[in-house]
């Protein structure tokens, strides 16, 4: 995604009424945000909201929050939502955040399930604790998921894929499934496609997919 500095972006997402501008502070206290107790599902990564909005408005029992890094690509969301012809959603939330510190946002089987889309590979070694599937991330998110909470994770990137399998193992998960090419396997049911999905599968590569949760 290119992160140019879209001007005054900071201070117009801080203005959207669905942004949390201090997550700590909702830490353990994420259903009171929500006003009820239905699960939430959060996306890491959530580039420009397609995904998480289109699920918000697919799912009205489910709660969703999306975490991305820079407001330079959050804004794209708050666009999105602002320049809907729908009320704003309920059970939406978006957050600019860097997901390293997510265990200071949500605590204790407060999540439901958890969403990596296209994340970014950092193909370099010395990078790979900062891949979003690295067994660094996945003891955070066991800090923060509920008992049968997953992760579901898609990338066209194989080597990313199959490193994430290897995490998987390593941090003792349980792998619940996986596919190689999604769009050609009995996981497409259903699926919602992200922005660079789109642009993957029309240039023909294979989307690969993933669920995982603790033992
Ligand atoms: N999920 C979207 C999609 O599939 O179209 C965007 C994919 S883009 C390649 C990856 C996104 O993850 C970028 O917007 C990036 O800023 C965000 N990101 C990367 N590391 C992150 C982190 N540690 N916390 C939150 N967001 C992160």
């Amino acid at each position: 995604m290119r992160l140019r500095n879209v001007k005054g972006s900071r201070e117009m997402i801080a203005a959207y009424e669905g942004v949390i501008n201090e997550p700590q502070e909702l830490k353990g206290k994420w259903a009171k945000e929500f006003g009820n107790n239905n699960p939430i599902h959060v996306e890491i990564g959530m580039g420009k909201g397609k995904f998480i909005s289109t699920l918000a408005a697919m799912n009205k029992d489910i709660n969703y929050v999306g975490i991305e890094k820079y407001s330079s690509v959050l804004i794209r969301a708050v666009q999105r939502e602002e320049n809907s012809e729908e009320e704003r959603p309920s059970n939406l939330r978006f957050i600019r955040f860097d997901a390293e510190y997510i265990t200071d946002i949500f605590s204790e089987n407060e999540v439901d399930r958890i969403y990596l889309n296209f994340s970014d590979p950092w193909p370099k070694d010395r990078h790979a604790k900062r891949r979003l599937t690295s067994k660094e991330f996945l003891k955070r998110y066991s800090a923060i998921l509920s008992k049968e909470g997953s992760v579901i994770f898609k990338t066209d990137n194989r080597d990313l894929f199959d490193f994430s399998l290897e995490q998987i193992k390593e941090a003792d998960w349980e792998l619940v499934s996986y596919t190689y090419d999604l769009h050609n396997s009995e996981f497409v049911n259903g699926n919602v496609m992200t922005e660079y999905e789109t642009k993957f599968v029309e240039m023909g590569k294979p989307i690969n997919r993933l669920e995982c949760k603790m033992k």
